[in-house]
């Protein structure tokens, strides 16, 4: 089953079943706990009744926001991922983000009038993304940004984090795909065979590199063919470095393999903003197995990527 409105990607549910009747409904069921992982993480949209991201940034320097715990479970981890990427990853730089956010929607609806963001905006915005002024209440179940020109944005983990609190619960041998983030939760079928998993070629986005096999847990993939817009003949890609404030230079695309689906989109987005050795460092503290792809199109492997390439 396809559906088209999650974490503004396609998401696609798969599975192997004698009774296929039954099978729109199953995936409907994943469908909605993931719509509303959607709609709690959603900084660009208000939903009746509900207080999400958006709510929180736009009672930024205003208000403490009463939000469901999955909301500051969430946030609790991107603290920790800020924390092990040394900054690299870091959901506190929405305003920052927001800049590049609009300067891309803007292009993207008039190319004839392509535009970057002002780099005297991205530095003021650059002071406005620290986690001392982004308060999680636990007890409460609250988060408050104190600083009223911040804003977060958790794109660089959503995805992954739902998809991995939402596969946790269901049988085995379901495949969903959500954009770059693929999760199985077991052999595809009664004679386990494994599932194939197709990585992109970042060159076209459309052939694939490589196939890969997989029983159990996620394949993540950041690439910069997948969200950029092009200025004077530049391509400006979606991910973007705390340092220069600018798209990263290092790769063209990261995949990650890992049991959990959360660490390995956290873990995609930080191997995409750093040297390999950097990458390997991290891959190596939660186990997980990395295949890098630079801009002229040469691979590099941690040692156990290979393991899953098919064939
Ligand atoms: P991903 O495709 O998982 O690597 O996530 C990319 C998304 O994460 C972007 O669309 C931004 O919303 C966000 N993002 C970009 N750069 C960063 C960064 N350095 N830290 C945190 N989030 C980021
Ligand atoms: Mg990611």
């Amino acid at each position: 089953m396809t559906y088209l409105d999650l974490f503004d990607t396609v998401t696609v549910i798969s599975c192997y079943t004698d009774a296929a009747e039954e099978f729109p409904s199953q995936a409907d069921i994943i469908h909605d706990a993931l719509l509303e992982y959607h709609q709690l993480l959603d900084i660009y949209n208000d939903y009746e009744g509900l207080n999400n991201l958006k709510t929180v940034n736009d009672n930024a320097g205003v208000a403490a926001v009463e939000v469901d715990e999955r909301v500051i479970d969430l946030l609790l981890d991107c603290k920790t991922y800020y924390e092990v990427t040394g900054g690299a990853v870091n959901v506190a730089m929405g305003s920052v983000l927001r800049l590049w956010h609009e300067a891309r929607e803007h292009t993207l609806t008039d190319p004839d009038d392509p535009v970057l963001p002002d780099m005297a905006l991205l530095l003021t915005a650059a002071e406005h993304c620290g986690w001392d002024t982004v308060e999680i209440n636990e007890q409460a179940g609250t988060v408050f940004i104190t600083d009223p020109l911040q804003s977060l944005d958790v794109g660089a983990i959503a995805k992954g984090w739902a998809l991995q609190r939402v596969a946790q619960e269901l049988p085995s041998g379901i495949l969903i795909s959500l954009g770059g983030n693929v999760c199985v939760t077991g052999p595809k079928n009664e004679i386990n065979e494994p599932w194939s998993i197709g990585v992109n070629d970042p060159s076209c986005g459309t052939e694939y590199l490589c196939i890969l096999s997989m029983n159990t847990g996620s394949a993540v993939t950041s690439g910069d063919y997948q969200r950029f817009f092009t200025v004077d003949g530049v391509d400006y890609h979606h991910i973007i470095d705390p340092e220069t404030l600018m798209p990263s230079v290092f790769w063209s695309s990261v995949t990650i393999l890992c049991e959990d689906s959360g660490v390995a989109d956290m873990l995609s987005t930080v191997l995409f903003l750093t040297t390999q050795e950097r990458g390997q460092t991290l891959l190596d503290e939660y186990n997980a197995e990395a295949m890098w792809v630079d801009p002229q199109g040469n691979c590099y492997y941690s040692a156990g990527f290979t393991d899953y390439i098919r064939g």
